[in-house]
C-alpha cells in the first residue's frame, strides 16, 4: 500500500470505531472486550481470543450521564457514562474498569452498560514487595472472570504469545513516534493522533502489520524540514479534534508526547518474570513518569524536559483534563520546572464536551508568538 492509503485506513478506523471494531471482530472471529481508560492488562483479553477496545469517551452531548456522576467528575468519564447509557458499548462482552483515581473507584460500581463489568485495582505504592503480588492476584481474578463470562480457557501459552505481540506493538509504536517527529508534514498533529488512536479499535495483530508498513515506508522518505513550531504535548489526551486543527492552522507540530492515551500506553514493555501474569504485574511496577502511577520522585517532570531535548522541541503544551486530580497535582511542579529550564509552557483545559475552541486558539496563538521571542 502507498503511504496515503495506509494513513487513510488509520483515519477511517479512528473516525468510525463502531464499524472498525465490528469488522475486525468478524474478520478474526473474535469478540470485543472494553477497557475503560487509562490502563488495563490488554494481553489477558487478547489471550482470551478477544479484541481489547479502549473506552476514552468522545464528543457526545450529555443527557443522562449527570444522573449518575457528579458534575465535577472528569469530562472523559462523563462521556463514557453517556455512551454506556446510550447503548454504544452493547457490542462488548465485558468491560475492565481500573480503580485508578477517585472517579474511577466509583465508576466501577456504576457501570450502566449491558455487559458485565470487572473492576480491579492497580496498587499505588509500587515500591513495596507486596504490590506485585497483589496485582498478580488481581490479574488472576480478571482471568478467572473473563474465562467464566466468555466460556474460554486462558492458557499460559496464549498469555505469553499475547505478551510477545504486545511488546512488538509497543516497539513499533515507539519507532513510529520517532519517525513521525521528522515527517511532521505528512504526519500532522491530527494524523499522528488518529494513527495512534486507531490502535484501540482493531485486532493488535492487524494494527501491527499496518504500523510496521507505515514505519518502513516513512523511513524511505526524506526527512521533512518544516518551519513550524515543534511542541511536546502532555496530559491524559489531546481531544476534541477541533483543538488539533488549531495546532495545524497556527503552524504547530506535535513532535513528541507524554499523553496517557498515546505514548504512556507503549513506553513500558512487559519484562520476562517467569509466569505471564507475574510479568504483566511487573510491568506496572516498572511503569514510571506517569501522573497515574504514584511516584514520590515525580520522574515525569524530568521526563518532560528530556522529551523536549530529545525531540528538539520549542515548548510544551500541557493538555489538562478538566477535573482530573492526578494530573492537576503535577501542574505546579511542571510549571516551576519549565520556568527553571527556560522551556515555554502552555496549559490548556481539555473538555470533551466543549464545542468552541476560540479561547484555546487565542492562547495557542500567543504561545507561538512567545516561542518566537
Ligand atoms: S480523573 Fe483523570 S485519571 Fe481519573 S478517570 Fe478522569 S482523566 Fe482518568
Amino acid at each position: 500500500m502507498e503511504i496515503n492509503q495506509i494513513i487513510n485506513n488509520f483515519i477511517q478506523i479512528a473516525n468510525s470505531p463502531d464499524k472498525a471494531i465490528k469488522q475486525s471482530c468478524e474478520r478474526n472471529h473474535k469478540n470485543a472486550v472494553g477497557c475503560v481508560a487509562p490502563y488495563a492488562p490488554e494481553e489477558i483479553i487478547y489471550a482470551a481470543n478477544c479484541i481489547p477496545v479502549g473506552l476514552w469517551g468522545g464528543e457526545v452531548e450529555l443527557r443522562k450521564a449527570r444522573t449518575y456522576l457528579p458534575a465535577f467528575a472528569c469530562s472523559i468519564m462523563q462521556s463514557v457514562m453517556e455512551y454506556e447509557t446510550k447503548g454504544t458499548y452493547d457490542i462488548l462482552k465485558a468491560v475492565l474498569i481500573p480503580a485508578m483515581c477517585d472517579t474511577l473507584k466509583c465508576f466501577g460500581q456504576k457501570w450502566k452498560g449491558a455487559c458485565p463489568a470487572i473492576p480491579f485495582v492497580y496498587p499505588q505504592n509500587r515500591r513495596v514487595k507486596s504490590a506485585e503480588l497483589f496485582l498478580e492476584n488481581e490479574y488472576k481474578s480478571i482471568t478467572k472472570k473473563l474465562e467464566d463470562i466468555l466460556n474460554v480457557d486462558i492458557t499460559e501459552k496464549a498469555l505469553k504469545e499475547s505478551i510477545i505481540l504486545y511488546n512488538d506493538y509497543r516497539l513499533a509504536m515507539r519507532e513510529f513516534t520517532e519517525i513521525a517527529a521528522v515527517h511532521t508534514t505528512t504526519i500532522s498533529p491530527t494524523v499522528r493522533h488518529q494513527i495512534i488512536k486507531a490502535s484501540y479499535f482493531i485486532d493488535k495483530k492487524e494494527y501491527l502489520c499496518y504500523i510496521r508498513e507505515l514505519n518502513e515506508k516513512l523511513r524511505l522518505q526524506p526527512v521533512e524540514h518544516s518551519k513550524n513550531k515543534r511542541v511536546v504535548v502532555s496530559g491524559i489526551m489531546l481531544e476534541p479534534k477541533g483543538i488539533l486543527s488549531h495546532f495545524e492552522s497556527l503552524g504547530i507540530d506535535v513532535v513528541g508526547d507524554d499523553l496517557a492515551q498515546e505514548t504512556r500506553q507503549f513506553m513500558t514493555d512487559v519484562p520476562f518474570a517467569g509466569d505471564a501474569l507475574k510479568s504483566l504485574a511487573r510491568q506496572w511496577i516498572n511503569h514510571n513518569a506517569c501522573s497515574l502511577a504514584f511516584d514520590p520522585y515525580k520522574q515525569r517532570i524530568q521526563h518532560l524536559v528530556d522529551l523536549v531535548h530529545h525531540f528538539k522541541a520549542d515548548g510544551v503544551v500541557l493538555a489538562l483534563m478538566k477535573f482530573c486530580d492526578p494530573e492537576e497535582y503535577d501542574v505546579p511542579i511542571i510549571m516551576s520546572k519549565m520556568k527553571e529550564e527556560n522551556i515555554p509552557l502552555l496549559v490548556i483545559e481539555i473538555d470533551q464536551q466543549a464545542k468552541a475552541f476560540e479561547q484555546i486558539n487565542t492562547r495557542l496563538q500567543g504561545f507561538v508568538e512567545s516561542m518566537d521571542d
